[in-house]
């Protein structure tokens, strides 16, 4: 029996030609932003806390406005849409892997009426200002407070059963990359993969993520016959 090929997909830098979270500092957040998203790549603090203090910074009434500027802020990698169709028509468990907060991946997701499951952190505007939740911790195995936990649901495929491919772009997808059976990377993923000798191939636009995964799937039925 060939493995079912699992596909988890990053969001920001990844999907989304740029970081999502970063765009929308840029344009409504005091300038403290910079600080904290120091402090977060410099691993002073962990994502989860970095996240949540950013977003604290900005007043739950700007919502519906923070909402519009970043659906015709964010551009679409190329290809995306022929991907999430290709991963339906090869029966692909596709999954969206996403650091980002709910309010901003919807929307932007929702023209491409996806079967596949987001998993991302939520938000509340009950208060003055943006509070974050966080429906998705790490599990017990992991510590590294990363608020939407990927490698928490890498681990819930199990590798005997499933071939699991980490889609991604950044420090964020790097735990999970190191677990999954192979990368599709670009920017700094693809450099650490390349630095820690893991199976990976990189890509730039969705197109060449089909090709990869066309090349995945003839080994797994190579391995069957
Ligand atoms: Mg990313
Ligand atoms: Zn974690």
């Amino acid at each position: 029996m060939s493995k079912q090929l699992v596909l988890f997909c990053d969001f920001d830098g990844t999907i989304t030609e740029k970081d999502n979270i970063v765009s929308i500092m840029r344009r409504f957040a005091p300038p403290e932003w910079e600080e904290l998203t120091r402090q977060i790549l410099g691993q002073e603090i962990s994502v989860r806390e970095g996240v949540g203090k950013l977003f604290a910074l900005l007043p739950s009434a700007q919502k519906q406005e923070i909402v519009d500027y970043i659906v015709s802020e964010a551009a679409i990698r190329p290809g995306f849409a022929q991907f999430v169709r290709f991963c339906e028509e090869k029966s692909l468990e596709l999954l969206i892997t996403s650091g980002g907060i709910d309010f901003f991946v919807e929307p932007i997701l929702a023209p491409f009426q996806l079967k596949a499951p987001i998993y991302c952190n939520g938000s509340d505007f009950s208060g003055e200002t943006i509070t974050i939740t966080w429906p998705h911790r790490c599990d017990e195995h992991c510590d590294n407070d990363c608020g939407m936990c990927k490698t928490s649901i890498i681990r819930r495929y199990d590798p005997e059963r499933c071939f699991r491919v980490v889609i991604g772009d950044s420090i964020t997808d790097l735990a999970g990359a190191k677990i999954a059976d192979f990368v599709i990377a670009r920017s700094f993923l693809a450099q650490k993969c390349e630095k820690l000798g893991l199976r990976y191939r990189p890509f730039e636009t969705f197109y060449d993520v089909i090709d990869t995964l066309g090349t995945l799937i003839a080994e797994q039925e190579g391995i069957t016959s």
